[in-house]
């Protein structure tokens, strides 16, 4: 009789995972579940539904496609798990067996520890269901969360009609992604497209169509949406008895503590660290996917990059931005920005605001440590250069 994988979680490591499977092994049986009640969809989109996007147009494969690779999908949260009959029970009462198990249950926003943080007006930022509670609640809206994940809400919240404003815990807007002069540049296109911010500013209490900072300073809200940080969803992977510390503790081979258990996407961690990142998680899928259905693979984690499209920009930056060498350049009046960034004489990061266009050289050039020389003829037009 063929084996049983099953793989928890509907997202796109758990796609990923079952595509990886089928590609590794003809025969095994796969089965995915999807606690949204859907097929997976392109995450990191979602807030383009503000601005009109159709949810359908989300979807990453089509019901043909699932028939053809004989991926069977599966609708409903897995309530437990039990190991010794190796039956994973859904909300609706039903069973579903297996021989292998992917765990691919990904990780819930986080909601900081304010007063009233238990509203219905205050809602984690995450799934295709947070988005409709959000659009049902007419507005001004508050964004917690200075990441990209609050930018880009504030963005389409923003262009939909709304007042918004975000409110950041640091000095800095995008912290992770770009270095101080950076940061101050594209603060400046936030505000040119009528976004405000609230810099250095911690969350204390919602009340009242009201979103009040610990300094004192308060906001009108109808809504409070929070987009900062995430805990991964670790429930089933614990009741299992694997190791967990911050997510499911994974190896190499995705494999957790357990044996025939893998784990993969934002409900991994691997050697310490939870990614948080699409492709990171698509990665990780495809290599517990193949391990599970009998192949080899090991993961090998990517330098992280990152890219933003809102505010009527695009924010790239890729590898190392917290050298203390950088040259910088810029264009003011078309708002592009340009930072190189270097490590003992070689190009080890860079960013890119406005004009992205090069992003694929500058990042060949940073993995291949470009020379600093070359580098700045290469990338930094002479006539802006900055420092
Ligand atoms: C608005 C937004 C924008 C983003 N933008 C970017 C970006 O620009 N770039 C980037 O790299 N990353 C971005 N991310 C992060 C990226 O989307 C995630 O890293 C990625 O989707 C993680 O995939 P995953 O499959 O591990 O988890 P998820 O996408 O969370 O999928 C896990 C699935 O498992 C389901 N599940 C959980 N528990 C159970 C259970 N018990 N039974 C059944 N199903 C269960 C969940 O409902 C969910 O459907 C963004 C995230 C958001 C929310």
């Amino acid at each position: 009789m063929a084996e049983k994988l099953l793989i928890i979680g509907g997202g796109v490591a758990g796609l990923s995972a079952a595509q990886a499977a089928r590609e590794a092994n003809s025969e095994i049986e796969i089965r995915l579940v999807c606690g949204e009640k859907r097929p997976p969809y392109y995450r990191p989109r979602i807030c383009e539904i503000f601005t009109g996007l159709d949810a359908e147009r989300l979807l990453v494969r089509n019901q043909q496609w699932f028939s053809e690779m004989k991926i069977e999908l599966a609708y409903g949260m897995v309530t437990a798990i039990d190991a010794a009959s190796r039956q994973a029970k859904l909300a609706d009462g039903s069973y579903l067996g297996y021989d292998k198990l992917i765990l691919a249950t990904g990780a819930r926003g986080n909601i900081p520890d304010a007063r009233g943080k238990d509203k219905d007006w205050v809602i984690a930022l995450r799934y295709l269901a947070d988005i409709e509670r959000i659009a049902a609640i007419s507005g001004p809206a508050v964004i917690v969360g200075d990441g990209l994940l609050g930018l880009e809400a504030a963005w389409h919240l923003s262009r939909s009609g709304r007042s918004t404003v975000i409110i950041g815990r640091g000095g800095r807007l995008l912290s992770h992604q770009l270095d101080h002069e950076g940061s101050v540049f594209f603060l400046g296109i936030v505000e040119h497209a009528g976004v405000r911010v609230a810099l250095n500013g911690e969350l204390a209490e919602v009340d009242d169509g009201l979103a009040l900072l610990e300094d004192g300073r308060g906001f009108e809200a109808a809504v409070v949406v929070c987009a900062a940080g995430i805990k991964s969803i670790t429930k089933l992977a614990r009741s299992l008895g694997a190791e967990c510390n911050s997510g499911v503790i994974v190896d190499q081979q995705m494999q957790t503590s357990l044996p025939g258990v893998w784990a993969a996407g934002d409900c991994a961690e691997y050697q310490g660290r939870v990614y948080g990142l699409w492709t990171a998680a698509m990665a990780q899928g495809a290599v517990a996917g193949a391990n599970a259905a009998g192949a080899e693979r090991l993961y090998q984690p990517e330098r992280p990059g990152y890219m933003m499209n809102a505010m009527g920009t695009k924010v790239w930056s890729y590898g190392d931005i917290l050298a203390e060498d950088g040259v910088s350049a810029r264009d003011v009046a078309a708002m592009h920005f340009r930072k190189l960034f270097f490590r003992d004489g070689v190009l080890a990061g860079a960013e890119l605001i406005g004009d992205t266009a090069p992003m694929l050289q500058i990042k060949k050039a940073v993995d291949a440590a470009m020379d600093k020389e070359t580098a700045i003829k290469e990338f930094l037009p002479a006539r802006t250069r900055g420092n």
